[in-house]
């Protein structure tokens, strides 16, 4: 056994030219949140309870894509989805269309432990919050001000906004200072692009969990589900890895990435990089997305083939990283 290992991201996509203040911001949570996960795990945490812990300070920031700084709806309203899976008795719960848990992941975490079902959505899932006694908030705390900003830009430009496919004359016509639809406040949209975020952790016993949670994306219909919640999509943990994944939803469910790194670990017999590389190679040929994984022999891996992704990890042996690009 090779010791505990943890990695989170904050979503895959970044712009090139995203200021150097916001890359800062973002990189001192990620630090925050992977030493919070550090710390846990140095007590003894289970790999279970660290990616909740650490999925829920994510949500409580409002820089990335879920809880408070969800993306909005196409009618400005927050619709959150989150999921948990713990690899060593492969139990899992997932949540979707929650609209005043202050923290998806708990619920998702309550749903695995406290209910006989896998995933409640919509009204089912707000009324189980209610009967567990998770902390409630009116929907409007999730909503802020940049994000109704980019709404209206993403109506504008009659788009359900993938910040990861921003198009390279967006950002160019930034530094430019000329006007363009994917422009706010003078800044590409990027800048304020929100971003899913996950966790992945395989603790001191060589268990590993996984969990994801975000708004989904920025103008999507109401009702619309995509990877994050979804087991063997967005969030997978068995016997051998831990694996949460970011980017267009639609691409990662089609291609069912996160079971897809287990199984090809399983049956093709590759290592956890091997595994994550092939899976981006060959599961992603028309998508966009990244992921983050653990292995039980305590190895992290990522991998992307967006223009970034935001990511940290760290390892027992001392290694630690956070980055954004390449
Ligand atoms: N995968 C998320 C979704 O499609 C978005 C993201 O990862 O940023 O809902």
């Amino acid at each position: 056994m090779g010791g505990w290992a943890i990695a989170v991201h904050g979503g895959a996509g970044v712009d090139p030219n995203l200021p150097l203040e916001r890359q800062e911001e973002a990189k001192q949570l990620l630090t925050r949140c992977l030493n919070l996960g550090i710390s846990a795990l140095r007590s003894n945490l289970p790999a279970i309870d660290v990616v909740e812990l650490v999925v829920r300070e994510l949500e409580t920031d409002p820089i990335f894509n879920s809880g408070r700084g969800s993306a909005l709806t196409e009618q400005g309203t927050v619709e959150m989805e989150a999921s948990i899976m713990d690899g060593q008795k492969r139990r899992c719960g997932a949540v979707s269309g929650v609209t005043t848990v202050k923290n998806p992941i708990s619920l998702a975490r309550l749903v695995m432990d406290k209910s006989p079902h896998s995933y409640l959505a919509f009204s089912g899932a707000e009324e189980f919050a209610r009967q567990q006694g998770v902390e409630v908030v009116d929907n409007k705390y999730f909503i802020t001000k940049e994000n109704v900003g980019m709404l209206k830009l993403a109506k504008e430009a009659k788009t359900i906004l993938f910040d990861y496919r921003i198009p390279a004359v967006g950002l160019d016509t930034c530094s430019a200072g000329v006007d363009s639809p994917l422009v706010m406040n003078g800044l590409p949209i990027s800048v304020y692009a929100p971003e899913t975020v996950g966790c992945v952790v395989v603790d001191g016993q060589g268990h590993c969990a996984a969990a994801t949670s975000t708004g989904g994306l920025m103008n999507k219909m109401m009702g619309r589900i995509g990877d994050s919640p979804l087991i063997g999509a967005g969030t997978y943990a068995g016997d051998l890895c831990g694996v949460s994944c970011t980017g267009e939803g639609e691409a990662i469910i089609r291609g069912t990435l996160a079971r897809e790194v287990a199984a090809v670990m399983e049956y093709k017999g590759l290592g956890l990089q091997e595994a994550v590389d092939f899976v981006i190679k060959e599961r992603l040929d028309e998508g966009y997305a990244g992921l983050i994984a653990v292995s039980r022999n305590g190895e992290v891996a990522y991998g992307f083939n967006t223009t970034g992704m935001f990511r940290g990890c760290a390892t027992e042996d001392g290694f630690m990283e956070v980055g954004i690009w390449e």
